[in-house]
């Protein structure tokens, strides 16, 4: 498995303390990427399987709260054949686990079996928007979103709200979701930051992503009348 990073942080990756592995590469290319030095696949170094099971299973001390480890990216996905190696062993060894994902891979309904907590993007809801700002268009996001709401299982949903890409259009993102069973399903919301913007090396081509505490007021609203649940981390 190759990771570019990995380290604890405390519920924003899943619940409780969390070791979180950064994966390297991503099939994405999101202009306002804060990891942009682990979207290649090349980037950061090769762990075994078992490296990574045993550094978890030492770990397990600091689990607490509900804790455990989560992995994401870059897009974590990408090594699905590694990581359902990883999930299936701490499985068996009942240590939490959670992936973040940008929700395009086919192979995530196979992936999230394995997964205690589930978090995955939604960057816009419209294909072609999506497509300009990122390279990949949103119809297997879509797919993988339906079919866990029709299964009913847990998921996280992450909407990174970005001026002058998303943050128009609460209602259309609400109108979508809202077509189907949420029962299970929380929405957060991330306002646009640009703490990686000195990794992209001058050419970060982001400008005037901002939001206002009012921008996110109202998506939260506008969910709420929806129906929708809405959660902050
Ligand atoms: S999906 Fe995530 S990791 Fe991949 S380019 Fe976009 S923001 Fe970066």
């Amino acid at each position: 498995m190759r990771i570019f990073g990995k380290g604890f942080n405390f519920s924003q990756d899943g619940p409780g303390n969390r070791l979180v592995y950064h994966l390297s590469g991503c099939n994405m290319a999101c202009i306002w990427c804060s990891n942009p030095d682990g979207m290649s696949h090349t980037a950061g170094k090769d762990y075994s399987v078992k490296e990574i099971v045993d550094e978890c299973i030492s770990c397990r001390p600091m689990f607490f709260s509900n804790g455990g480890v989560t992995f994401t990216g870059g897009e974590a996905t990408l090594q699905a054949d590694e990581l359902i190696e990883v999930l299936t062993a701490l499985k068996h060894a009942g240590i939490h686990t959670a992936i973040e994902t940008n929700g395009t891979s086919k192979r995530l309904p196979e992936i999230a079996e394995l997964v205690d907590y589930l978090i995955m993007d939604f960057k816009h809801h419209d294909s072609e928007i999506l497509k300009s700002f990122t390279g990949v268009g949103n119809e297997a996001i879509k797919l993988n979103f339906e079919h866990f709401c029709g299964i009913g299982r847990q998921l996280h949903i992450r909407i990174p709200l970005i001026n002058g890409v998303n943050a128009d259009s609460p209602e259309s993102f609400a109108k979508y979701f809202s077509r189907f069973n949420t029962q299970n399903v929380v929405f957060e919301f991330l306002a646009y930051h640009e703490y990686g913007k000195e990794k992209w090396q001058g050419e970060y081509k982001m400008e005037n992503g901002f939001v206002t505490p009012d921008t996110i007021a109202k998506f939260k609203s506008v969910f709420k009348e929806y129906g929708l649940n809405t959660v902050i981390t």
